[in-house]
């Protein structure tokens, strides 16, 4: 893990630095990363950026302007330098603290497994944080989109992602097969593949106190812990367990449990408090379609992340419209969900939205929030006005095709 920081700001801003302990001190220019990404993201770089530098200007005139820092990590770098993420990149961004980053390509035929795992995983970004809410006009496959306000909390460092696995029938499976039935009493085929499942209360209770933070600072009315604890009881399980356990100790003048709900408030959530509930994961796919106004705040195990976040996305339009952020303690990375799109790099054709609602985030998170709310109403107004990008216009009737570039233009006019 990096802990390095550089010394110096780039010329004309100033870091971001840890304040309070309520959280950070943002100054009037301060210095935010950005790592273009391969493929698309320079497309959709190139589009946001002005669209973000438009939104602090008009919030904010000339007394606020980001210092953006330009850091290398993907194809162009790997070119340049031999390296796809450098240790130069990662002490940067610890500096830096928040980066908006592109799509990265996972490189082929060995090196980093995926850059995006590597970077969560090196900088200890243990939650990855999906808000999900429709954005008016939208085409959307279900009748009610506009139910849909969730935000999910996902860990991002454990769980089967943690890359502990070994292939069919090499020396490594097979002596973890052996150890099985010799020290465990446990039969598996011999010709099993292995993979390990770690989840610790360490970092599953970091997960769950943020999940719970966010929803009481956004007076957010329930957090949901989502979890497969019928079938794995000792980490998805114990997920839901430690998530309980944290919160008894630590908001319980704040949390009322399901239970509590019904024996001590009869059934009416009082004002001031948390609902804390947990679903099965499976059952909870099926809620998010049939019930979705009932949840809000999801904090998850990482694989059942993965899924719900492109789930939920799909019901507000697709992952073209989706934004992310991978939060630790210190540096927060905000990233274009989707991928890089190799054969639309270079053609401006591609939806910048989801970058651009990622910028959004990141305004919300240094605390610029006017900044954040022009460019999400901006955006609105445009696809209302059915100014869309190709993936939009091919599934709304009367749309007016436009490219990444122009669309970002639109979103301009509309501030
Ligand atoms: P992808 O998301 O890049 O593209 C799949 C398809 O989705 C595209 O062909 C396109 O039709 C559509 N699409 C994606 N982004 C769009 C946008 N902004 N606007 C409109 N349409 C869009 O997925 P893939 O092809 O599986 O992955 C390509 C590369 O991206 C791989 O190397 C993968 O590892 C990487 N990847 C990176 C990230 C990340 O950096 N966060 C995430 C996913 C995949």
């Amino acid at each position: 893990m990096t802990n390095k920081t550089v010394s110096r700001p780039p010329q004309g801003g100033e870091w971001i630095t840890t304040g309070d302990e309520n959280g950070m001190s943002v100054p009037d220019s301060p210095v935010i990363g950005f790592i273009e990404g391969d493929g698309v993201g320079p497309d959709i770089w190139k589009a946001s950026k002005p669209v973000f530098d438009a939104a602090v200007k008009k919030a904010y005139g000339s007394k606020r302007q980001i210092c953006w820092w330009p850091l290398a990590a993907g194809e162009k770098c790997f070119i340049e330098t031999g390296m796809s993420l450098s240790d130069d990149t990662l002490q940067a961004i610890t500096s830096a603290r928040v980066v908006i980053k592109g799509p990265l390509t996972t490189p082929v035929g060995g090196g980093f497994r995926s850059l995006n795992v590597t970077l969560r995983q090196k900088l200890d970004l243990y939650s990855c944080i999906r808000p999900v809410k429709y954005l008016a006009g939208t085409p959307s496959p279900v009748l009610r989109p506009q139910d849909v306000d969730m935000v999910i909390f996902r860990e991002n460092t454990e769980d089967v992602y943690a890359g502990i696995e070994w292939k069919s029938g090499t020396p490594q499976a097979i002596r973890i097969i052996d150890f099985l039935k010799k020290e465990m009493g446990v039969n598996l085929d011999p010709d099993s593949g292995i993979g390990v499942k770690p989840m610790s209360p360490t970092a599953s209770k970091k997960l769950v106190r943020r999940a719970i933070k966010y929803a009481l600072d956004n007076n957010r009315k329930v957090v949901t812990l989502v979890h497969k604890g019928n079938i794995m009881k000792y980490t998805e399980g114990a997920f839901r367990d430690w998530g309980y356990e944290l919160a008894k100790s630590e908001f319980a003048d704040r949390i009322v449990t399901e239970d509590e709900l019904v024996t001590d408030y009869s059934g009416k959530l009082p004002e001031g408090k948390l609902l804390l509930n947990d679903r099965i994961a499976d059952a909870m796919f099926q809620q998010a379609l049939l019930r979705p106004k009932e949840y809000e705040v999801l904090a998850m195990p990482n694989l059942n992340g993965d899924y719900m976040s492109d789930a939920l996305a799909a019901q507000v339009g697709g992952l073209g419209m989706a934004p992310g952020a991978n939060v630790g303690d210190s540096v927060a990375v905000f990233e274009a969900t989707h991928g890089s799109a190799p054969k639309y790099a270079g053609l401006d054709r591609v939806n910048p939205g989801s970058m651009l609602l990622s910028g959004v985030m990141m305004f919300e998170h240094i605390g610029w929030k006017e900044a954040g709310r022009l460019i999400r109403s901006a955006m609105e107004q445009t696809v209302r006005d059915k100014i869309v990008t190709y993936d939009l216009a091919r599934l709304m009737t009367g749309a007016t095709e436009i490219s990444c570039s122009g669309f970002a233009n639109a979103i301009i006019d509309r501030m």
